[in-house]
């Protein structure tokens, strides 16, 4: 849309150690500079491993790199008895502007239920962190609820209790699309994008459905980035192992050249 910038996020998943990182980091920089890509058209931001933060952030202050950052998820809590869980206030500290919540592999794995991903939501908004709250259904529950009911469901309880001035990301991420190589259509995904959009307007009002960013992820790739960014209700991407490829992802944040 003309109105909201364009987001495209690398979600690095458990991939790229710290020095890796900066490797990766300078090149991407430095792949988008050599190609004259200019920075206020496309916001790009990047997910590393918790890990890999610290250096990231020291990184891109140095070198003025104008990527922003975030990380790949946060504990509902903000201290305390949790062991190995990581704050939003650590995230923070360490400029990060960003954190995914919910993403399939976190509800898969670590059965997070949608009510997790509500509390993490409003841990995010308690540190001014933006959440980019990740819904989507699987190949399975798209055959018997259709398209559209499985995200809109758990986009309306992350959405419980949020304010309507709040700064969220959401992202439309079709289970079936995730690391599969098998991408949904831009049909497909404007059409959940679009009845994402319409749950931010009865959740946080019309203003807040005109100004919040919906992503689509799922194998996206340089070669299929421009026809989803077409549709008019997808504003960006969230990337997963195309992002790790610093050509590729440069390319993705280049789809409009
Ligand atoms: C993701 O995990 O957020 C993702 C979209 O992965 P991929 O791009 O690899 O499908």
């Amino acid at each position: 849309s003309v109105t909201r910038k364009p987001l495209i996020a690398g979600n690095w998943k458990m991939n790229l150690d710290h020095l890796q990182a900066v490797a990766f980091v300078q090149k991407l920089h430095w792949t988008l500079k050599d190609a004259g890509h200019e920075h206020d058209t496309v916001e790009v931001a990047v997910f590393p491993p918790f890990t890999d933060i610290r250096t990231v952030q020291t990184l891109i202050d140095a070198d003025k790199i104008p990527f922003a950052l975030g990380g790949q998820d946060l504990s509902t809590k903000d201290s305390g008895a949790y062991t190995g869980e990581i704050s939003g206030a650590f995230l923070k500290k360490l400029d990060a502007g960003y954190v995914i919540i919910g993403h399939s592999e976190r509800r898969e794995y670590h059965h997070e239920s949608d009510a997790d991903v509500a509390a993490k939501v409003q841990a995010a908004l308690r540190h001014d962190l933006v959440p980019v709250i990740c819904v989507g259904e699987t190949l399975e529950q798209r055959e018997e609820s259709g398209p559209t009911a499985v995200s809109v469901e758990q986009l309306k309880v992350a959405l419980e209790g949020v304010p309507a001035d709040a700064d969220v990301v959401v992202a439309y991420e079709p289970v079936w699309a995730i690391g599969t190589g098998q991408v949904a259509s831009p049909e497909q995904a404007q059409e959940v994008c679009s009845a994402l959009r319409a749950v931010v307007a009865a959740s946080l009002g019309d203003e807040a459905a005109a100004r919040t960013r919906i992503l689509y992820g799922g194998s996206v790739k340089s070669g299929n980035i421009a026809s989803f960014m077409r549709e008019p209700d997808v504003d960006g991407a969230l990337v997963g192992g195309a992002s790790l490829i610093a050509e590729e992802f440069a390319a993705i944040v280049r789809y409009q050249k």
